[in-house]
């Protein structure tokens, strides 16, 4: 999927094209093929983490003499930085809010496909008004056809009405197509959030530094933010899918405790923790 040829038609989108293509571009610059600049392998969060002091990037830098790695803020003055090894273990304690117990992934995928059919059905209202819109075109394009047949109308105007309305009816049978793939590709973009998440947030420690870099930017679109003051991150935009994973492992949670109405609290997850839903 090429954003730059995701066509834009006049109708609302049957998925939100926002969502759907931030999911798909992390998705696939995590699948691999990413072009990565040559950077040193010990600091694969060069960049990737914000001076939440004042919100320039962080770089970083080794101390030869101890043979140790540091991060700090870019910006000259600011005495934000902490050592690589510290910043990396607190990263893992992260992800581990991002991971889950491999017996809970049935409940799991059924929750996410849960959230995923509350769109889906608001996308079959949108794909009956496109099929609707489709027929009426149609319907239009013949008339303007025999009307020019019968020589109501010359063939200027025929011509430009008839090209007006099949520009119309192709845009519109793109966006039919495209529904179908988005609906699959996201279940199997739930598919492939599980399968990662499941396995961190050792996979991130053991992987190499662009397989890193990919697991950081898919779950954190943005970066994260480390605080000095409270020698802890922050993060603002979290991938959408990933974020629902603390939420429901707190319903989960609950659940074991006796809260006998978890399966109700799932429907209200729409917007989990005032994150919005751009925030793939
Ligand atoms: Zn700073």
């Amino acid at each position: 999927m090429v954003p730059g040829e995701m066509i834009e038609g006049v109708h609302p989108p049957l998925i939100s094209k926002s969502i759907f293509l931030k999911v798909h571009q992390n998705l696939e610059k995590f699948g691999g093929g990413y072009k990565i600049d040559l950077e040193v392998e010990e600091l694969p969060m060069k960049q990737f983490l914000k001076c939440d002091c004042c919100g320039n990037s962080m770089t970083g830098y080794l101390v030869k003499k101890k043979g140790l790695y540091y991060y700090k803020c870019n910006l000259k003055g600011c005495a934000n930085n902490r050592s690589q090894k510290v910043l990396h273990e607190k990263f893992e304690q992260l992800l581990l809010k991002f991971t889950f117990d491999k017996k809970l992934v049935p409940i799991f995928k059924k929750m996410f496909l849960t959230l995923l059919s509350q769109k889906t059905e608001v996308n079959e209202e949108g794909k009956k008004e496109l099929q609707v819109n489709l027929a009426s075109l149609r319907k239009k394009l013949d008339g303007i056809e025999e009307r020019f047949v019968l020589g109501e109308i010359d063939q200027t105007l025929y011509t430009k009405f008839r090209d007006k309305f099949r520009a119309n009816i192709h845009q519109i049978e793109l966006e039919l197509d495209n529904s179908q793939n988005q609906l699959s590709n996201l279940e199997k973009a739930v598919d492939k959030c599980i399968n990662l998440s499941l396995e961190l947030p050792s996979l991130w420690r053991k992987s190499n530094f662009g397989r890193k870099q990919r697991i950081q930017n898919l779950l954190f679109p943005e970066g994260i933010q480390y605080n000095r003051k409270k020698d802890d991150y922050r993060t603002s935009k979290i991938n959408l899918l990933f974020s629902a994973i603390p939420y429901l492992t707190g319903l989960v949670e609950g659940y074991k405790k006796g809260d006998s109405n978890f399966s109700a609290k799932i429907p209200t997850w729409v917007v989990p923790l005032g994150i919005e839903p751009s925030t793939y």
